[in-house]
């Protein structure tokens, strides 16, 4: 055999043909301008719908666009309370003509607490105040335009994953409720302190993009601030940005309902914010150095629209002050649920439409890997809002996340990790 057949076979050995994964990258502003539009925040009912008085930290969506042989699909985070319906739909309208299917859309918001409210329901309006629909409208421009940059610059890609857990920095908020009874059940505050990083890399290495995934609430700050922010999600972000300059830094938060940062040192709110972003990205930094990653994995999306369980109010809510708001509630909520994954070589992330307890984002990802798949991350606040995700044991102990935001009753849990578990075959 001459030297030119040996080189020719040697790389039909080592190349496996057909299969090819370009990623695209790219990162946009979505501050609201809060000098030409009335913009409250959302986050926080007790700012009564003020509108806020300046901007601390800029706001920015960030896209990682995916293509393989069979398919087109993105996952764009934004530093935004929740993802609506109608925000995804403006994406996938203004770029119909890049031929990515709105189905392979899936949205995440961080949850910061001082993002624009942009909700066209009374219900939530009367919670975090209305707002002006062009604000809507020039985000998603905004990030219409970044996933056609990531589009356009989609080239060959390594992707590798790390995990490592991640003590002190969050705590189980909701202790503080039925904590005796809690005690005398023998029960644990509930922490699964999972730090999770996609890194992706061009064929020769060097790397384009870190996806982060970490579940506690982005609420250092209170209902005092009215200043525009991204919360300590923005300064990750934007950190990782700084020590990789060439790299965009994605956030999603995942299970985080019964999650609330801790260990933020600083004289004030914003002091503690920079403590608590700046030292997550160092060990993100240290957990994405240690990543191997490899070319060709293959992607697949798929999005269901299973109807929801019946709307139920917990008793304290039709007993509470809100209770002249049930009305408006059942006009606002949804009954299909919005969910969307997204497989990446065998790992799966799985968009939940709110804010899952920690309990139930694990049970999720466990029938995930019960189905056979190699991993599985949850990410909250995606696509849609449906409240709190509660399973029927924290159901029992009430609280705010029962109280005044659970909709669906004890068994929404449970509906998630069974809805996802029937889907997720269909990723294969
Ligand atoms: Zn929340």
């Amino acid at each position: 055999m001459n030297a030119r057949w040996t080189l020719i076979l040697l790389a039909l050995v080592f190349c496996p043909i057909g299969v090819a994964l370009d990623i695209g990258v790219a990162a946009c502003d979505i501050t609201p301008d809060v000098n030409a539009h009335v913009v409250p925040l959302a986050g926080y009912g007790a700012r009564e719908g003020e509108p806020a008085t300046g901007i601390h930290d800029r706001l920015h969506a960030k896209v990682l666009f995916f293509r393989d042989d069979d398919t087109q699909a993105a996952l764009i985070t934004a530093d935004l309370r929740s993802i609506t319906p109608e925000f995804t739909r403006q994406i996938a309208e203004k770029t119909r003509h890049l031929g990515v299917v709105s189905e392979n859309l899936l949205v995440c918001a961080s949850h910061t607490h001082a993002g624009p409210a942009m909700y066209p329901e009374p219900f939530w309006q009367f919670q975090f105040g209305a707002y002006d629909p062009a604000i809507v409208d020039a985000m998603t421009t905004s990030v219409a335009a970044a996933l056609e940059v990531a589009v356009d610059n989609a080239a060959p890609a390594r992707v590798g994953f790390g995990e490592t857990m991640l003590e002190g920095f969050t705590r189980n908020r909701r202790w503080e409720y039925d904590t005796a009874a809690r005690e005398a059940a023998g029960e644990k505050p509930f922490v699964h302190p999972r730090l999770w990083v996609m890194r992706v890399d061009d064929l020769e290495g060097t790397p384009r993009a870190i996806l982060v995934n970490f579940a506690t609430h982005p609420t250092i700050a209170g209902a005092d601030n009215m200043d525009v922010s991204a919360e300590w999600p923005g300064v990750l972000q934007r950190e990782l940005e700084r020590m990789h300059p060439v790299v965009i830094a994605l956030y999603t938060n995942g299970a985080e309902g019964d999650q609330a940062p801790v260990g933020a040192k600083g004289e004030d709110d914003f002091a503690r914010i920079e403590d608590f972003g700046s030292r997550l990205a160092g060990r993100v930094q240290s957990l994405a150095d240690q990543i191997t990653t490899v070319p060709g994995l293959s992607v697949s999306a798929l999005q269901i629209h299973p109807r929801l369980p019946e709307i139920k109010f917990s008793d304290s809510v039709q007993a509470g002050e809100y209770a002249h708001l049930l009305d408006s509630a059942l006009d606002a909520l949804p009954r299909t649920a919005d969910l969307r994954m997204l497989r990446i070589g065998g790992t799966v992330l799985i968009g939940l439409p709110g804010e899952p307890l920690g309990p139930v984002g694990l049970a999720v990802e466990s029938a995930v890997l019960e189905v056979g798949f190699e991993d599985a991350i949850v990410l909250g606040l995606a696509s849609d809002y449906v409240g709190y995700i509660v399973n029927e044991e924290e159901y029992a102990h009430g609280g705010y996340e029962v109280d005044l935001r659970s909709y669906y009753g004890p068994g929404l849990g449970d509906f998630f990790v069974k809805e996802v578990r029937s889907a997720v075959e269909g990723l294969r």
